[in-house]
């Protein structure tokens, strides 16, 4: 049952050939064998009430496409009836007193909770190890590290603990666990998705998106999770779509654009091989090739980290002993019941994020640093924009090595942040991004890790790159290799 994909979920849910009780018990069981440390809070009772509600919207005429069908839910989203930490200490027991957007949508739907997904603290890192209650570890090789930040959904999907997962991305947290766990992933565009409900890191750049095994699925996903929000000020008007209408179109005559800048000395010979490998399928499948350039792609690193710490050292000043979660036990007077309950609370990368940002928002600093950054965010955003003039979607690496191995960079922020080369650029751009498996690392150590695919899409060009996506799965079967012993 745990190998279906949730477009097959759905078909046996509808014909009753399985109900969404006996679906959740086989998925809560898998969870409780598990020792990736990809759930954080698990509740079987609260899961199968769900999952009875669901058999009876499946028994009558209310079921959408996604009754029944079971979800985790990245630890980001605040949930009424689970706790919502962020892989943070600072929020260790605290519980929203509403449901986020997208998790109410997926209530609606019918889909069953199975519980919440590990990530890094805030959404800060790409590891995972940024989480107060420990790393989470890759199916595919239990050294290796699923990436980050949803590398609980990552995770999850990869071991088949869960069909469906949601993600966040403000950097490339959905994209790139995806990548290196082998699943498929879509960040939409920015305002898609509402954010109303999802513990704010970077609220310029922070999208959710679904996760799943293939691009079908994150399509029946997104058309649950996609919509306009009046709670979210960011949020997209536009009529409903549905985002898997174009998944039978062909391919020829596609344009793909592959940007020179996404193939340089800093991308790993196997990856590289991998991603070119796809490159000719999709060449066999009708498309053409057309060398492209993002000249600002290196500037999107300092770009990032300057605008993403900005926007997380305000949005991270409300956790502050009083409103949320966590304070400190023993403390003087005011300001050092502030003190002690963000230095006890916060984890060394988050304070790292913090310092950066208040340092470049400050008198003196603001124009040197902010403002330029944001200079150069327009024109990262321009160079997809005459990119998009000579091609219809754009690809290349997502991440430029396989997964690495848990604690290899732990201790090295800056190694972290040049991993995230391939993805900060299109967040920065507000644009739609995607991973899907495309082959393994090459060698005795990475033989068994996964590469993902990265597509880029234009502004609400979804539907696009999930017809782009699906065409290649229907060719190959990488989205469907299942990792030794699962
Ligand atoms: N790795 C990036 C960071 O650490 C992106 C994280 C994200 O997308 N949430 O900020």
């Amino acid at each position: 049952m745990h190998t279906k994909t949730i477009k097959e979920l759905s078909d046996l849910l509808q014909a009753k050939k399985i109900s969404a009780t006996e679906l959740t018990q086989w998925h809560l069981t898998r969870i409780a064998q598990s020792h990736l440390n990809a759930f954080l809070h698990v509740d079987p009772a609260l899961s199968l009430q769900q999952a009875a509600a669901a058999d009876v919207r499946l028994a009558g005429n209310t079921a959408t496409p996604l009754t029944g069908i079971p979800i985790a839910h990245k630890d980001i989203f605040v949930t009424r009836d689970w706790r919502s930490t962020a892989g943070s200490k600072m929020l260790q027991n605290y519980t929203s007193p509403f449901d986020a957007t997208v998790v109410e949508r997926f209530n609606q739907a019918g889909t069953v909770t199975l519980g919440k997904l590990n990530c890094d603290e805030f959404a800060m890192g790409s590891s995972n190890e940024n989480s107060f209650y420990g790393a989470v570890k890759n199916p595919w090789d239990l050294r290796a590290i699923p990436g980050g930040s949803s590398g609980g959904s990552a995770a999850a999907l990869a071991a088949r603990l869960t069909p469906a997962a949601t993600g966040t991305d403000t950097g490339g947290s959905i994209r790139q666990p995806a990548a290196l766990c082998g699943v498929t992933g879509i960040k939409p565009t920015y305002g898609r998705v509402s954010r109303f409900g999802m513990i704010a890191f970077a609220s310029s750049l922070d999208q959710g998106g679904p996760m799943a095994r293939t691009a079908e699925d994150c399509g029946m996903l997104l058309n649950a999770m996609a919509g306009f929000d009046a709670r979210d000020s960011t949020s997209i008007e536009r009529p409903a779509e549905d985002f898997n209408r174009h998944l039978q179109q062909s391919l020829k005559g596609l344009r793909i654009g592959v940007p020179r800048e996404y193939f340089g000395p800093g991308l790993a010979a196997d990856v590289e091989q991998a991603v070119r490998a796809a490159l000719s399928e999709f060449e066999k499948l009708g498309a053409t090739l057309v060398d492209i350039s993002l000249p600002k792609t290196e500037l999107s690193i300092p770009v990032y980290y300057v605008i993403a710490g900005a926007e997380a050292s305000s949005n991270l000043s409300r956790f502050d002993g009083v409103r949320y979660g966590f304070r400190a036990e023993q403390y003087k007077d005011l300001s050092d019941m502030y003190q002690k309950t963000r230095a006890q609370g916060f984890g060394a990368e988050v304070k790292r994020r913090i310092l950066v940002g208040a340092y470049v928002l400050s008198h003196g600093y603001y124009d040197a640093y902010y403002l330029q950054a944001q200079k150069i965010r327009r024109l990262i955003s321009q160079d997809f924009q005459n990119a998009f003039t000579k091609c219809d979607v754009i690809m290349g690496p997502v991440s430029p090595t396989v997964a690495w191995d848990l604690g290899d960079k732990a201790d090295d922020p800056v190694a972290n942040y040049l991993a995230d080369i391939f993805t900060l650029s299109t967040s920065l751009a507000g644009l739609p991004g995607m991973s899907i498996p495309c082959g393994f690392g090459q060698g005795e150590k990475n033989a068994q890790r996964p590469v993902g695919l990265q597509l880029i899409g234009n502004f609400f060009d979804e539907a696009r790159l999930l017809n782009v996506a699906h065409q290649y799965q229907q060719a190959t079967d990488w989205h469907a290799r299942l990792p030794a012993g699962i």
